[in-house]
Protein backbone atom coordinates (compact mmCIF):
# COMPACT_ATOMS: atom_id res chain seq x y z
CA UNK A 1 0.00 0.00 0.00
CA UNK A 2 1.26 3.16 -1.11
CA UNK A 3 1.52 6.79 0.97
CA UNK A 4 -0.97 9.12 -0.44
CA UNK A 5 0.05 12.45 -2.22
CA UNK A 6 -0.15 15.75 -0.72
CA UNK A 7 -1.22 16.76 -4.07
CA UNK A 8 -1.61 15.81 -7.78
CA UNK A 9 -1.39 17.16 -10.99
CA UNK A 10 -3.79 15.57 -13.48
CA UNK A 11 -5.05 15.59 -17.03
CA UNK A 12 -1.71 17.61 -18.45
CA UNK A 13 1.05 17.24 -20.53
CA UNK A 14 3.71 17.24 -18.09
CA UNK A 15 7.36 17.68 -20.00
CA UNK A 16 9.77 16.40 -17.84
CA UNK A 17 12.69 18.00 -20.12
CA UNK A 18 15.33 15.51 -19.36
CA UNK A 19 17.30 14.48 -22.08
CA UNK A 20 15.43 13.34 -24.50
CA UNK A 21 12.14 14.97 -22.93
CA UNK A 22 9.27 12.79 -21.94
CA UNK A 23 5.84 13.58 -21.80
CA UNK A 24 3.65 12.18 -19.06
CA UNK A 25 -0.58 12.86 -17.54
CA UNK A 26 0.07 13.55 -14.95
CA UNK A 27 2.75 14.22 -11.08
CA UNK A 28 2.20 13.10 -7.53
CA UNK A 29 3.89 15.37 -5.04
CA UNK A 30 4.53 14.33 -1.51
CA UNK A 31 6.32 16.15 2.06
CA UNK A 32 7.88 18.75 -1.39
CA UNK A 33 8.77 15.83 -3.96
CA UNK A 34 7.80 14.40 -6.99
CA UNK A 35 6.76 11.18 -6.20
CA UNK A 36 5.66 10.29 -9.29
CA UNK A 37 5.60 10.89 -12.46
CA UNK A 38 2.93 8.75 -15.14
CA UNK A 39 0.01 8.46 -16.21
CA UNK A 40 -3.63 9.69 -14.51
CA UNK A 41 -5.00 6.00 -14.24
CA UNK A 42 -1.69 5.49 -11.96
CA UNK A 43 -1.54 8.77 -10.46
CA UNK A 44 -5.00 7.89 -9.45
CA UNK A 45 -3.79 5.31 -7.31
CA UNK A 46 -1.98 8.06 -5.22
CA UNK A 47 -5.16 10.54 -4.40
CA UNK A 48 -6.50 9.96 -0.93
CA UNK A 49 -8.82 11.80 1.08
CA UNK A 50 -6.62 14.05 2.06
CA UNK A 51 -5.04 15.17 -1.55
CA UNK A 52 -5.31 18.12 -3.30
CA UNK A 53 -5.84 17.69 -6.96
CA UNK A 54 -5.85 20.55 -9.34
CA UNK A 55 -7.03 19.15 -12.23
CA UNK A 56 -4.46 21.05 -15.45
CA UNK A 57 -7.27 20.88 -17.97
CA UNK A 58 -4.77 19.84 -20.94
CA UNK A 59 -2.17 23.08 -19.90
CA UNK A 60 1.68 21.76 -19.82
CA UNK A 61 3.40 21.48 -16.87
CA UNK A 62 7.30 21.73 -16.70
CA UNK A 63 9.98 22.27 -14.44
CA UNK A 64 10.34 25.64 -12.17
CA UNK A 65 12.03 27.91 -14.14
CA UNK A 66 15.59 28.93 -12.45
CA UNK A 67 16.76 32.03 -13.54
CA UNK A 68 20.73 32.11 -12.61
CA UNK A 69 21.61 36.23 -12.75
CA UNK A 70 19.09 37.86 -11.13
CA UNK A 71 19.16 41.53 -8.91
CA UNK A 72 16.44 41.01 -6.58
CA UNK A 73 16.52 44.35 -5.00
CA UNK A 74 16.47 46.06 -8.24
CA UNK A 75 13.45 43.73 -8.86
CA UNK A 76 11.64 45.39 -5.69
CA UNK A 77 12.59 48.66 -6.38
CA UNK A 78 10.80 48.39 -10.32
CA UNK A 79 7.47 47.02 -8.19
CA UNK A 80 8.18 49.92 -5.64
CA UNK A 81 9.87 52.84 -6.83
CA UNK A 82 9.57 54.32 -10.26
CA UNK A 83 9.63 51.37 -12.86
CA UNK A 84 11.38 53.57 -15.83
CA UNK A 85 11.52 50.71 -17.77
CA UNK A 86 8.87 51.50 -20.32
CA UNK A 87 8.88 55.11 -20.44
CA UNK A 88 9.28 56.35 -23.76
CA UNK A 89 11.32 59.36 -23.71
CA UNK A 90 12.95 61.68 -21.21
CA UNK A 91 9.66 63.75 -20.36
CA UNK A 92 7.97 60.57 -19.63
CA UNK A 93 10.33 59.23 -17.22
CA UNK A 94 10.53 62.60 -15.93
CA UNK A 95 6.60 61.90 -15.37
CA UNK A 96 6.59 58.73 -14.32
CA UNK A 97 9.07 60.05 -11.57
CA UNK A 98 6.64 62.96 -10.37
CA UNK A 99 4.23 60.36 -10.14
CA UNK A 100 6.38 57.56 -8.60
CA UNK A 101 6.92 59.79 -5.01
CA UNK A 102 6.71 56.99 -2.44
CA UNK A 103 7.35 59.24 0.80
CA UNK A 104 11.05 58.31 1.58
CA UNK A 105 13.52 61.30 1.28
CA UNK A 106 14.84 60.35 -2.34
CA UNK A 107 13.06 59.88 -5.61
CA UNK A 108 13.97 57.09 -6.94
CA UNK A 109 13.84 55.73 -10.34
CA UNK A 110 15.17 52.66 -12.22
CA UNK A 111 15.66 50.74 -15.37
CA UNK A 112 15.26 53.65 -18.27
CA UNK A 113 16.89 52.30 -21.34
CA UNK A 114 17.48 55.59 -23.70
CA UNK A 115 18.14 52.97 -26.63
CA UNK A 116 14.43 52.61 -27.48
CA UNK A 117 13.72 56.42 -27.56
CA UNK A 118 13.29 58.50 -30.78
CA UNK A 119 15.23 61.11 -28.18
CA UNK A 120 18.05 58.74 -27.66
CA UNK A 121 19.91 60.26 -24.69
CA UNK A 122 20.52 60.08 -21.21
CA UNK A 123 18.48 61.59 -19.00
CA UNK A 124 20.17 64.57 -17.44
CA UNK A 125 20.11 67.14 -14.87
CA UNK A 126 18.14 69.47 -16.67
CA UNK A 127 15.11 66.42 -17.24
CA UNK A 128 15.15 65.35 -13.42
CA UNK A 129 15.31 69.26 -11.82
CA UNK A 130 11.74 69.55 -13.44
CA UNK A 131 10.92 66.54 -11.14
CA UNK A 132 12.00 68.26 -7.92
CA UNK A 133 14.43 70.96 -7.07
CA UNK A 134 14.17 70.39 -3.45
CA UNK A 135 14.56 66.56 -3.06
CA UNK A 136 17.02 64.60 -4.65
CA UNK A 137 16.15 62.50 -7.57
CA UNK A 138 18.18 60.21 -9.22
CA UNK A 139 17.53 58.22 -12.48
CA UNK A 140 19.45 54.83 -13.08
CA UNK A 141 19.99 53.18 -16.46
CA UNK A 142 18.64 49.68 -16.96
CA UNK A 143 22.23 48.15 -16.89
CA UNK A 144 22.82 50.18 -13.57
CA UNK A 145 26.38 51.23 -14.05
CA UNK A 146 24.91 54.78 -15.73
CA UNK A 147 22.98 57.06 -13.16
CA UNK A 148 21.42 60.61 -14.25
CA UNK A 149 21.15 62.98 -11.06
CA UNK A 150 19.35 66.02 -10.14
CA UNK A 151 20.95 69.10 -9.07
CA UNK A 152 19.94 68.44 -5.19
CA UNK A 153 21.38 64.75 -5.77
CA UNK A 154 24.64 66.49 -7.55
CA UNK A 155 25.37 68.49 -4.62
CA UNK A 156 24.84 66.30 -2.11
CA UNK A 157 27.09 63.60 -3.41
CA UNK A 158 29.60 65.48 -5.67
CA UNK A 159 32.47 65.39 -3.23
CA UNK A 160 32.35 61.67 -3.06
CA UNK A 161 32.35 60.84 -6.83
CA UNK A 162 35.69 60.55 -8.88
CA UNK A 163 35.58 63.11 -11.33
CA UNK A 164 36.59 60.85 -14.10
CA UNK A 165 33.26 59.21 -14.27
CA UNK A 166 30.91 62.52 -13.73
CA UNK A 167 30.05 64.06 -17.34
CA UNK A 168 30.19 67.62 -18.46
CA UNK A 169 29.40 70.16 -20.64
CA UNK A 170 31.54 73.20 -20.60
CA UNK A 171 33.05 72.43 -17.54
CA UNK A 172 29.22 71.59 -15.76
CA UNK A 173 28.31 68.11 -14.76
CA UNK A 174 25.23 67.06 -17.10
CA UNK A 175 23.93 65.46 -14.74
CA UNK A 176 25.46 61.85 -16.08
CA UNK A 177 27.65 59.97 -14.24
CA UNK A 178 28.69 56.23 -15.10
CA UNK A 179 31.10 53.10 -13.55
CA UNK A 180 32.40 54.44 -10.44
CA UNK A 181 30.67 57.47 -9.83
CA UNK A 182 27.38 55.15 -10.27
CA UNK A 183 28.67 53.06 -7.79
CA UNK A 184 28.97 56.02 -5.55
CA UNK A 185 25.19 56.97 -6.22
CA UNK A 186 23.94 53.18 -5.83
CA UNK A 187 25.22 52.82 -2.08
CA UNK A 188 23.87 56.35 -1.27
CA UNK A 189 20.80 55.28 -1.72
CA UNK A 190 20.83 51.73 -0.62
CA UNK A 191 17.96 50.51 1.48
CA UNK A 192 17.69 49.59 5.14
CA UNK A 193 16.68 46.23 6.10
CA UNK A 194 13.23 46.63 6.52
CA UNK A 195 12.87 48.04 3.45
CA UNK A 196 15.04 45.25 2.34
CA UNK A 197 12.68 42.74 2.72
CA UNK A 198 9.85 44.68 1.53
CA UNK A 199 12.15 44.89 -1.77
CA UNK A 200 13.10 41.26 -1.59
CA UNK A 201 8.98 40.10 -0.94
CA UNK A 202 7.89 42.00 -3.57
CA UNK A 203 10.74 40.65 -6.19
CA UNK A 204 9.46 36.99 -5.14
CA UNK A 205 6.13 37.76 -6.00
CA UNK A 206 7.30 38.83 -9.34
CA UNK A 207 9.05 36.11 -9.45
CA UNK A 208 6.33 33.80 -9.13
CA UNK A 209 4.08 35.63 -11.58
CA UNK A 210 6.63 34.67 -14.26
CA UNK A 211 7.35 30.54 -13.19
CA UNK A 212 10.50 31.45 -11.70
CA UNK A 213 11.00 28.98 -8.24
CA UNK A 214 14.30 29.23 -7.77
CA UNK A 215 17.29 32.46 -8.31
CA UNK A 216 20.87 32.98 -8.36
CA UNK A 217 20.62 36.73 -7.23
CA UNK A 218 24.02 38.60 -7.45
CA UNK A 219 24.43 40.44 -3.71
CA UNK A 220 26.73 43.61 -2.59
CA UNK A 221 27.01 45.26 0.50
CA UNK A 222 23.01 44.53 1.15
CA UNK A 223 20.76 43.43 3.66
CA UNK A 224 19.97 40.75 1.30
CA UNK A 225 21.66 37.83 2.06
CA UNK A 226 20.84 38.35 5.96
CA UNK A 227 16.65 39.00 5.63
CA UNK A 228 16.29 36.07 3.12
CA UNK A 229 17.73 34.20 6.18
CA UNK A 230 15.02 35.36 8.45
CA UNK A 231 12.36 35.14 5.91
CA UNK A 232 13.29 31.45 5.64
CA UNK A 233 12.95 31.08 9.15
CA UNK A 234 9.57 33.16 9.51
CA UNK A 235 8.40 30.57 6.36
CA UNK A 236 7.84 33.44 4.29
CA UNK A 237 10.26 32.89 1.74
CA UNK A 238 9.32 30.68 -1.45
CA UNK A 239 11.64 30.93 -3.84
CA UNK A 240 15.35 29.09 -3.62
CA UNK A 241 17.72 31.97 -3.33
CA UNK A 242 21.41 30.88 -4.36
CA UNK A 243 23.43 33.65 -2.77
CA UNK A 244 26.59 35.11 -5.91
CA UNK A 245 28.73 37.54 -3.38
CA UNK A 246 30.26 40.52 -5.08
CA UNK A 247 34.32 39.94 -4.68
CA UNK A 248 34.27 42.66 -2.09
CA UNK A 249 32.63 40.13 0.17
CA UNK A 250 35.72 37.68 -0.42
CA UNK A 251 38.16 38.39 2.74
CA UNK A 252 34.39 38.65 4.88
CA UNK A 253 33.01 34.98 3.33
CA UNK A 254 36.18 33.36 3.84
CA UNK A 255 36.85 34.48 7.49
CA UNK A 256 33.31 33.70 8.48
CA UNK A 257 34.07 30.36 6.76
CA UNK A 258 31.45 30.17 4.08
CA UNK A 259 31.77 28.44 0.96
CA UNK A 260 30.14 27.29 -2.38
CA UNK A 261 27.24 25.58 -1.52
CA UNK A 262 27.00 25.83 2.44
CA UNK A 263 23.42 26.75 3.12
CA UNK A 264 19.61 25.56 3.82
CA UNK A 265 16.91 24.22 1.61
CA UNK A 266 16.20 28.31 0.33
CA UNK A 267 19.04 29.99 0.98
CA UNK A 268 22.64 29.30 0.13
CA UNK A 269 26.12 30.54 -0.98
CA UNK A 270 27.01 30.47 -4.46
CA UNK A 271 29.93 31.92 -6.15
CA UNK A 272 32.15 35.18 -5.69
CA UNK A 273 30.86 37.52 -8.28
CA UNK A 274 33.14 40.25 -10.27
CA UNK A 275 33.57 42.34 -13.35
CA UNK A 276 36.26 42.22 -15.85
CA UNK A 277 34.26 45.11 -18.49
CA UNK A 278 31.43 47.25 -18.34
CA UNK A 279 28.48 47.58 -20.83
CA UNK A 280 27.55 48.26 -24.41
CA UNK A 281 25.29 50.23 -23.39
CA UNK A 282 27.87 52.60 -21.43
CA UNK A 283 30.54 52.00 -24.45
CA UNK A 284 32.42 50.32 -21.30
CA UNK A 285 32.28 46.69 -22.67
CA UNK A 286 36.08 45.67 -23.63
CA UNK A 287 36.20 44.90 -27.49
CA UNK A 288 39.22 44.47 -29.39
CA UNK A 289 37.91 46.52 -32.15
CA UNK A 290 36.43 50.27 -32.11
CA UNK A 291 32.76 50.66 -31.04
CA UNK A 292 31.02 51.40 -34.50
CA UNK A 293 29.46 54.84 -32.98
CA UNK A 294 31.83 56.14 -30.44
CA UNK A 295 35.27 56.64 -29.80
CA UNK A 296 37.62 53.74 -27.83
CA UNK A 297 36.91 50.03 -27.79
CA UNK A 298 36.01 50.02 -23.75
CA UNK A 299 37.43 50.30 -20.69
CA UNK A 300 38.62 47.31 -17.63
CA UNK A 301 36.19 47.76 -14.82
CA UNK A 302 38.55 45.03 -12.89
CA UNK A 303 42.01 44.94 -14.70
CA UNK A 304 43.67 41.99 -15.49
CA UNK A 305 45.90 41.64 -13.31
CA UNK A 306 43.52 42.30 -10.49
CA UNK A 307 41.39 39.75 -11.90
CA UNK A 308 43.85 36.81 -11.83
CA UNK A 309 44.82 37.70 -7.97
CA UNK A 310 41.26 37.76 -7.33
CA UNK A 311 40.01 34.20 -9.35
CA UNK A 312 43.44 32.23 -7.73
CA UNK A 313 42.31 33.67 -3.99
CA UNK A 314 38.62 32.89 -4.62
CA UNK A 315 39.29 29.36 -6.36
CA UNK A 316 41.96 28.61 -3.58
CA UNK A 317 39.08 28.99 -1.10
CA UNK A 318 36.97 26.76 -2.33
CA UNK A 319 34.82 29.16 -4.09
CA UNK A 320 32.97 29.01 -7.81
CA UNK A 321 33.72 32.21 -9.59
CA UNK A 322 31.30 34.11 -11.81
CA UNK A 323 32.76 36.33 -13.83
CA UNK A 324 30.84 39.23 -15.71
CA UNK A 325 32.77 39.16 -19.20
CA UNK A 326 31.23 41.29 -22.30
CA UNK A 327 33.17 42.23 -24.61
CA UNK A 328 35.70 39.62 -26.44
CA UNK A 329 38.73 40.83 -25.03
CA UNK A 330 37.64 40.77 -21.15
CA UNK A 331 36.35 37.21 -22.36
CA UNK A 332 39.50 36.58 -22.97
CA UNK A 333 41.18 37.51 -20.23
CA UNK A 334 38.44 35.97 -18.19
CA UNK A 335 39.45 32.34 -20.15
CA UNK A 336 43.01 33.19 -19.31
CA UNK A 337 42.47 33.80 -15.56
CA UNK A 338 40.42 30.77 -15.05
CA UNK A 339 42.64 28.32 -17.04
CA UNK A 340 44.98 28.75 -14.13
CA UNK A 341 42.07 27.42 -11.54
CA UNK A 342 42.74 23.90 -10.08
CA UNK A 343 40.06 22.47 -11.88
CA UNK A 344 38.09 24.79 -13.59
CA UNK A 345 34.90 22.37 -14.60
CA UNK A 346 34.75 20.59 -10.95
CA UNK A 347 34.46 24.43 -9.63
CA UNK A 348 31.49 25.21 -12.25
CA UNK A 349 33.60 28.78 -12.78
CA UNK A 350 31.04 30.80 -14.95
CA UNK A 351 31.01 33.65 -17.05
CA UNK A 352 28.16 35.87 -17.11
CA UNK A 353 26.56 37.21 -19.85
CA UNK A 354 29.23 36.38 -22.91
CA UNK A 355 27.74 38.33 -25.57
CA UNK A 356 30.28 38.78 -28.24
CA UNK A 357 32.48 35.20 -27.53
CA UNK A 358 34.21 34.13 -30.27
CA UNK A 359 34.48 30.56 -32.11
CA UNK A 360 37.56 30.49 -30.53
CA UNK A 361 37.00 31.03 -26.86
CA UNK A 362 33.80 29.03 -27.13
CA UNK A 363 35.89 26.34 -27.58
CA UNK A 364 38.73 27.09 -24.55
CA UNK A 365 35.72 26.97 -22.85
CA UNK A 366 33.89 23.61 -24.06
CA UNK A 367 37.73 22.39 -23.10
CA UNK A 368 37.75 23.70 -20.04
CA UNK A 369 34.22 23.12 -18.53
CA UNK A 370 33.45 26.54 -18.34
CA UNK A 371 29.69 27.52 -17.79
CA UNK A 372 28.15 30.00 -19.76
CA UNK A 373 25.73 32.36 -17.82
CA UNK A 374 23.60 34.07 -20.64
CA UNK A 375 20.42 35.93 -20.63
CA UNK A 376 18.44 35.45 -24.10
CA UNK A 377 16.15 38.63 -23.30
CA UNK A 378 19.33 40.56 -24.74
CA UNK A 379 18.22 39.23 -28.29
CA UNK A 380 15.78 42.37 -28.22
CA UNK A 381 18.57 44.81 -28.72
CA UNK A 382 19.99 42.70 -31.51
CA UNK A 383 16.93 43.90 -33.54
CA UNK A 384 17.68 46.01 -36.81
CA UNK A 385 18.99 49.53 -35.33
CA UNK A 386 18.98 48.29 -31.62
CA UNK A 387 22.42 48.79 -29.28
CA UNK A 388 24.07 46.06 -30.63
CA UNK A 389 23.90 47.49 -33.99
CA UNK A 390 24.86 51.28 -33.34
CA UNK A 391 27.45 50.11 -30.82
CA UNK A 392 29.10 47.77 -33.02
CA UNK A 393 27.75 47.99 -36.71
CA UNK A 394 25.50 45.89 -38.99
CA UNK A 395 28.21 43.84 -39.85
CA UNK A 396 29.04 42.63 -36.57
CA UNK A 397 24.63 41.59 -36.46
CA UNK A 398 24.89 38.16 -36.14
CA UNK A 399 28.17 37.55 -33.49
CA UNK A 400 26.41 38.62 -30.29
CA UNK A 401 24.48 35.77 -28.01
CA UNK A 402 25.24 32.98 -30.54
CA UNK A 403 23.87 30.61 -27.80
CA UNK A 404 23.61 27.51 -30.75
CA UNK A 405 27.44 27.27 -30.89
CA UNK A 406 27.74 27.04 -27.30
CA UNK A 407 25.89 23.62 -27.07
CA UNK A 408 27.06 22.70 -30.51
CA UNK A 409 30.58 22.77 -28.36
CA UNK A 410 29.30 21.49 -25.23
CA UNK A 411 29.50 24.06 -23.15
CA UNK A 412 26.94 24.17 -20.54
CA UNK A 413 24.72 26.75 -21.22
CA UNK A 414 22.75 28.70 -18.20
CA UNK A 415 20.41 30.91 -19.05
CA UNK A 416 18.99 34.12 -16.72
CA UNK A 417 17.07 37.47 -17.28
CA UNK A 418 19.75 39.85 -15.19
CA UNK A 419 15.98 40.48 -14.21
CA UNK A 420 15.68 42.58 -17.49
CA UNK A 421 12.98 41.64 -16.33
CA UNK A 422 12.59 38.64 -14.85
CA UNK A 423 10.57 36.81 -17.49
CA UNK A 424 12.03 33.74 -18.68
CA UNK A 425 9.21 32.72 -21.94
CA UNK A 426 10.29 36.30 -23.19
CA UNK A 427 13.74 34.97 -23.19
CA UNK A 428 13.00 31.71 -24.70
CA UNK A 429 10.35 33.52 -26.67
CA UNK A 430 13.75 35.83 -28.51
CA UNK A 431 15.77 32.56 -29.07
CA UNK A 432 13.29 30.78 -30.42
CA UNK A 433 12.40 33.78 -33.04
CA UNK A 434 15.93 35.23 -32.80
CA UNK A 435 16.83 38.67 -35.44
CA UNK A 436 19.76 36.10 -36.69
CA UNK A 437 19.65 32.51 -37.24
CA UNK A 438 23.31 32.06 -35.29
CA UNK A 439 21.01 32.76 -32.48
CA UNK A 440 17.99 30.33 -32.84
CA UNK A 441 17.84 28.20 -30.19
CA UNK A 442 14.75 24.97 -30.32
CA UNK A 443 11.98 25.48 -27.97
CA UNK A 444 13.23 22.31 -25.82
CA UNK A 445 16.70 24.04 -25.56
CA UNK A 446 15.76 27.12 -24.78
CA UNK A 447 13.24 25.93 -21.45
CA UNK A 448 16.14 23.61 -20.93
CA UNK A 449 18.70 26.37 -20.57
CA UNK A 450 16.40 28.00 -18.46
CA UNK A 451 15.85 24.99 -16.14
CA UNK A 452 18.40 22.02 -16.02
CA UNK A 453 20.92 24.40 -17.51
CA UNK A 454 20.12 26.81 -14.97
CA UNK A 455 20.36 24.26 -12.40
CA UNK A 456 23.98 22.84 -13.13
CA UNK A 457 25.36 26.25 -12.90
CA UNK A 458 24.19 26.36 -8.94
CA UNK A 459 25.24 22.57 -8.85
CA UNK A 460 21.47 22.10 -8.39
CA UNK A 461 20.79 18.94 -11.17
CA UNK A 462 20.29 16.58 -8.80
CA UNK A 463 17.26 18.70 -6.63
CA UNK A 464 16.02 21.02 -9.38
CA UNK A 465 15.76 21.39 -13.24
CA UNK A 466 13.95 18.40 -14.48
CA UNK A 467 10.33 16.86 -13.48
CA UNK A 468 11.25 13.45 -12.03
CA UNK A 469 11.19 11.47 -8.62
CA UNK A 470 13.01 12.46 -5.85
CA UNK A 471 13.37 16.13 -7.10
CA UNK A 472 11.87 19.11 -5.70
CA UNK A 473 8.28 19.50 -6.27
CA UNK A 474 9.35 22.97 -8.12
CA UNK A 475 6.97 23.32 -11.20
CA UNK A 476 5.29 25.94 -13.23
CA UNK A 477 1.79 25.42 -15.24
CA UNK A 478 1.38 27.47 -18.70
CA UNK A 479 -2.24 28.14 -20.07
CA UNK A 480 -0.40 27.57 -23.53
CA UNK A 481 2.08 25.07 -24.97
CA UNK A 482 5.05 27.10 -26.62
CA UNK A 483 5.70 23.82 -28.77
CA UNK A 484 2.33 24.99 -30.13
CA UNK A 485 2.34 28.45 -30.79
CA UNK A 486 6.09 28.91 -31.04
CA UNK A 487 5.71 32.27 -32.31
CA UNK A 488 4.20 33.64 -29.78
CA UNK A 489 5.65 32.30 -26.65
CA UNK A 490 6.00 35.77 -24.68
CA UNK A 491 2.47 35.91 -24.42
CA UNK A 492 1.72 32.30 -22.89
CA UNK A 493 0.85 33.06 -19.34
CA UNK A 494 1.41 31.37 -16.52
CA UNK A 495 -1.75 28.89 -14.61
CA UNK A 496 0.31 28.25 -11.36
CA UNK A 497 3.39 28.47 -9.70
CA UNK A 498 4.61 25.51 -6.87
CA UNK A 499 7.26 25.76 -4.74
CA UNK A 500 8.18 23.00 -2.38
CA UNK A 501 4.85 21.42 -3.23
CA UNK A 502 3.00 24.53 -2.33
CA UNK A 503 0.85 26.63 -5.05
CA UNK A 504 2.10 30.31 -4.74
CA UNK A 505 0.56 31.57 -7.48
CA UNK A 506 -2.29 31.06 -9.14
CA UNK A 507 -3.65 33.17 -12.24
CA UNK A 508 -7.20 33.80 -11.31
ZN1 LIG B 1 23.72 41.48 -13.49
Amino acid sequence: MTAAADLVLTNGEVHTLTDPDETYEAVAVRDGEIVRVDSDYEIDFLNGVETREIDLGGRVLLPGFVDAHVHMETVGRHRLRGDLRDATSPADAVDILRDSDTGGEWILGFGFDESTWDDSRYLTRDDLDQVSTERPVVAFREDLHTAALNGVALDRLRADLPESDVQTAGGEPTGVVVEDAAEVVRNAVEPGPAETADLLLAAQRDAHEKGVTSVHDMVRRSHAPRVYRELEAAGDLALRVRLNYWSDHLDAARELGLSTNHGSEFVRTGAIKTFTDGSLGGRTAKLSYEYADGDGSGQWVVPPRELHDLVRDADDAGFQLAVHAIGDEAIEETIDALTETDDPAGARHRIEHLELATDDQIERMADLGLVASMQPNFLKWSREGGLYDSRLGPARRDENNRFPAYLAAGVPLAFSSDSMPIDPLFGVHQTVNPPEETQRLSVTDALRAYTSGAAYAGFDEDRLGTVEVGKEADLVVLEGSPWERPGSIADIDVTYTIVDGEVVYEDR
